[in-house]
């Protein structure tokens, strides 16, 4: 049998490399490479095992000799060209369902963390100050929670908005109608029902060239005055110039980000959003649970030994 040369890139949990080598294949681990190590690797192994950092540009994959598969620890392929890879015959896995529960309980941290002020009522106790009458949180319970997106971290998110008490609608481009009602979510027919009436809005869908800035100014001006973001998702999905606005006119009471449209970030408004008060931040970390990691990379290796084998019934 055929001895497969597979190349992990990115923090991608041991366990992908100990499975794959167990099963034959013989495997590089380099978490840093460079765009032209990347070049390089793309002509000499069959797959390659990425994570969100790598980027896998139409530039990288047109150079592409042998490559036969990429494995995608996780969720979110907006790092990986797929029109790039179809054309070129490569196939594209990944793990989506290893980071549901990670991801959902971010959303929450973040949600409640926000809402109590806890980043800098912490803050303010570690540098010695006893603020107590600065911090007036409210409470989740008979809030609406607006989810766009209801896949499976949107509902992994309202199972545990509906245990705070919260009421909670969602809005999908899919037919959701089954699923919500018989979770207790209310429907949103359209994306301008759920923006209007949500108390918090909390994102969960992919980017692509679709949702790319889908929360704009138009989308802010029709939330209620005072409500709040939530993106756990792709920074890209949220203008930030918009955003940004809206918090410092007072438009939105706040909000909380994982994501970034350029991680780590670098424009000047983005900075700004961040260091906002009302504003709570985390580096891009929802999907950053032990469990997490090694249920992505684990099943990230089984797929991508499926799909080396099942490409190489074809292709050799
Ligand atoms: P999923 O595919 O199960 O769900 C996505 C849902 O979004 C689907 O139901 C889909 O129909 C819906 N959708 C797509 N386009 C839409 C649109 N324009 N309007 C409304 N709904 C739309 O994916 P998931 O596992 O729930 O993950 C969701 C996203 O979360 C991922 O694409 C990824 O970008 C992000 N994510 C972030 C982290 C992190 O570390 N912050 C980790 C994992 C996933």
């Amino acid at each position: 049998m055929a001895e497969f040369k597979v190349l992990v890139t990115d923090d991608v949990h041991e366990s992908c490399a100990e499975i794959l080598r167990s099963r034959g294949c013989r495997v590089t681990v380099k978490p840093s490479l460079t765009k032209e190590e990347l070049i390089k690797a793309v002509k000499e192994y069959d797959a390659i095992v990425v994570r969100g950092r790598t980027k896998l540009t139409r530039d990288v994959i047109m150079e592409a000799q042998s490559l036969k598969v990429i494995g995608r620890a996780g969720v979110g392929l907006d790092n990986i060209d797929l029109k790039a890879a179809s054309e070129k015959g490569i196939k594209v896995v990944a793990s989506p369902q290893a980071s549901t529960v990670a991801v959902a309980e971010a959303t929450m941290a973040l949600i409640l963390a926000l809402a109590r002020m806890i980043p800098e009522a912490n803050k303010m106790l570690k540098e010695g100050l006893w603020l107590k009458s600065k911090f007036m949180g409210f409470e989740l319970r008979g809030k609406l929670l607006g989810i766009i997106g209801f896949g499976r971290i949107g509902k992994a998110v309202a199972k545990r908005a509906l245990a705070f008490d919260m009421k909670v609608m969602a809005y999908d481009i899919r037919d959701i109608r089954e699923e919500a009602e018989s979770m207790g979510v209310k429907v949103a027919t359209t994306l301008e029902e759920l923006l209007r009436e949500s108390d918090i809005i909390t994102l969960h869908i992919p980017l692509n060239e679709s949702t790319w800035h889908m929360i704009g100014e138009r989308e802010i001006s029709l939330m209620k005055r005072g409500a709040i973001i939530v993106n756990t998702s792709r920074g890209g999905i949220v203008d930030t110039k918009a955003l940004l606005k809206a918090l410092k006119e007072g438009k939105l009471a706040g909000a909380a980000l994982d994501v970034f449209e350029n991680e780590p970030p670098k424009t000047k408004e983005e900075w700004e959003l961040i260091r906002l008060p009302n504003v709570v931040v985390t580096p891009h970390i929802a999907s950053q649970t032990w469990e997490a990691q090694v249920a992505a990379a684990s099943m990230i290796a089984e797929e991508v030994y499926k799909a080396l084998h099942e490409t190489s019934s074809t292709v050799r």
